[in-house]
């Protein structure tokens, strides 16, 4: 079985964004922006590279049988100095390009709080943070970012390790396996298209049924949809019950490897389109 020597998650992302950004056509602010996100997370991933996981294979096997995503801070050996760093780094981060992110021009970087097992929980389990957020004058949804981001690159490590420990057909839900996220990009495999979501945080990729919402887990066929471009290449998800999209794109339309982590965020013109008509992003809906 295929495993991973070491992190490389964000690191083979930057790689392929880079060359995209090259094109004068996509050079902005964002991107740099974007890129220096980018390389906090790759930094980290490699610092801290794939993690042993402690956790016995009858637990892990038990809590995917009953449908409980694997990850509990409290658990992890993750070294909270260095994710205090990064923390810190995001935010300041997040101040310096507050001309073209919404929301954070009114950060207080030097007021941040600590992070620990606990608020990193509270996030996951999509908890209260408001008196985080208040410290630093930013609204919660904001600190949820803030922490998404901080918390990331320690998770991704984690999806690797678990990923060959998880028994794909046992799960089957519309959210994440490992960390409980929702998705936000998917694919249909090469060989039998088979779909599988991607998820949105710990980038932990885990087949799913087609013809059904993995947000509101909607299966009535009139008010699911997909629209296509014009190369059968890429898909856009539709559920007209909860108003959720979900990018897709079709691995049988691909020559050669595509990075996965990169097509995620450059078909930023499939969540506009998506947008228009009037649908929101599964991890805002959720
Ligand atoms: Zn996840
Ligand atoms: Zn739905």
């Amino acid at each position: 079985m295929y495993k991973p020597e070491e992190n490389d998650t964000t690191s083979k992302i930057i790689k392929g964004m880079e060359e995209w950004a090259g094109e004068p056509a996509h050079s902005s602010r964002f991107i740099s922006f974007y890129l220096e996100l980018l390389q906090i997370h790759a930094n980290v991933e490699q610092k801290t590279g794939i993690p042993a996981v402690g956790i016995p294979q009858e637990l892990v096997n038990h809590r995917i049988f009953n449908g409980q995503p694997l990850i509990r801070f409290e658990e992890l050996d993750i070294d909270w100095s260095v994710a205090n760093d990064v923390f810190k780094n995001i935010a300041q981060l997040f101040k310096q390009y507050s001309d073209v992110l919404q929301g954070y021009s009114n950060l207080e970087t030097e007021n941040i709080p600590e992070i620990n097992a606990e608020i990193a929980q509270k996030w996951l389990d999509r908890g209260n943070l408001d008196s985080e957020a208040e410290k630093v004058c930013i609204s919660p949804t904001e600190m949820a970012t803030l922490i998404h981001h901080t918390m990331r690159p320690f998770l991704t490590g984690y999806a690797l390790a678990f990923k060959q420990r998880i028994n794909q057909q046992s799960w089957r839900k519309g959210n994440c396996p490992v960390c409980g996220s929702a998705p936000s990009f998917s694919y249909l495999e090469k060989e039998n298209g088979a779909l599988y979501l991607i998820c949105s945080c710990c980038n932990m990729d885990w087949l799913f049924q087609r013809l059904h919402c993995p947000f509101c887990n909607n299966t009535d066929q009139p008010t699911l949809s997909y629209h296509t471009d014009e190369k059968g290449l890429y898909r856009l998800y539709l559920c007209d019950k909860c108003k959720g999209y979900l990018k897709a794109v079709d691995l049988k339309k691909t020559e050669g490897e595509l990075n996965l982590g990169l097509e995620a965020i450059i078909t930023a013109d499939l969540d506009l389109q998506a947008r228009e008509l009037g649908y929101l992003p599964g991890e805002i809906l959720s």
